[in-house]
């Protein structure tokens, strides 16, 4: 109960090989939503490639996690420790910065669509350079975001209010592989888009050194990832869909996360170990680069 089996989100083939299982937290202090005891396996496409989670969850637990309060108030990070994102505003918007900056040399301005826009970190980081505004499924971030200064709509993204044609910038933060349909949703966001405007995507990277390093213990794994992008699979998705890709960076140097010697350090002891230990031990991968993924697409026709 709670999980349904999928075809490849891209091809639509149903021959698939599993590549690692990952697990839901039994931690009693998750909220209960985001608790279980279930394997869940990551699996590759034999025909397309695309990694993807199978099965996965269905639309009844999707809204069950999405819908719940303490998404954002209380959660445990893959360290066990206690999270509350809500009251991490500060350090969440200047941590968008990067991803700013990184926009404003692709589009310094225009009306901008910020989709699964969570509690709004993205948008204040934004600042007043472009007429933005967010659409959030999440009825208690909207509920949360209430008293700020944002446009918000609340609705299920591929589903909006929006004519054809309407923004300069369409920008999915870690939402695209977090969504059961991406294909579905870049052909709505190819719609929503002027010709020539730009689409910014922010995604795990599951291609890259550390991914193929640490396998199940991928800090960016997560149960509600239905989709793992590579450079490659993500260029397809944009080509099928009418994009053309302008650019894909690779967030960690400048960014709060970078330590790159003593990460490295890291990698390569967890490397060794795992190698050589005879018990399949996981360990879990530090922040690296390559393991995220920004990527800047424009709507060709
Ligand atoms: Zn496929």
């Amino acid at each position: 109960m709670g999980f349904e089996q999928v075809a490849c989100g891209f091809c639509g083939s149903q021959v698939y090989t599993t590549l690692f299982e990952i697990h839901e937290s039994p931690d009693e202090r998750q909220p209960l939503a985001w608790r279980g005891t279930s394997s869940i396996p990551v699996v590759q496409c034999r025909r397309c490639g695309l990694v993807f989670l199978n099965p996965r969850y269905d639309d009844e637990r999707l809204s069950a996690l999405y819908q719940d309060p303490q998404m954002f108030t209380g959660t445990i990070d893959p360290e066990g420790r206690r999270r509350n994102i809500a009251a991490e505003r500060q350090i969440r918007v200047a941590r968008f910065k990067d991803d700013v900056d990184a926009l404003k040399r692709i589009r310094s301005h225009g009306r901008l669509l910020d989709v699964g826009c969570g509690l709004g970190f993205f948008l204040e980081a934004l600042g007043d350079k472009y007429e933005a505004s967010g659409l959030e499924w999440s009825h208690p971030a909207v509920e949360m975001m209430k008293g700020l200064s944002f446009t918000i709509i609340e609705e299920r993204f591929p589903r909006h209010p929006f004519g054809k044609s309407e923004f300069d910038i369409v920008a999915l933060n870690n939402v695209l592989d977090h969504l059961p349909d991406p294909l579905g949703s870049l052909y709505a966001i190819h719609e929503l888009l002027k010709l020539g405007g730009v689409v910014m995507l922010s995604l795990v990277n599951i291609d890259s050194v550390v991914a193929r390093v640490y396998g199940a213990g991928f800090r960016l794994l997560g149960v509600n990832h239905l989709y793992y992008f590579t450079p490659l699979t993500i260029k397809r998705f944009l080509e099928k869909s009418g994009f053309r890709l302008l650019k894909i960076e690779y967030p960690y140097f400048g960014t709060e996360f970078a330590k790159p010697l003593e990460h490295t350090k890291k990698i390569l002891a967890d490397w060794w170990a795992m190698r050589v230990s005879r018990k399949k031990e996981t360990r879990l991968s530090p922040p690296f680069y390559g393991s995220m993924m920004r990527v800047f697409a424009t709507r060709m026709n």
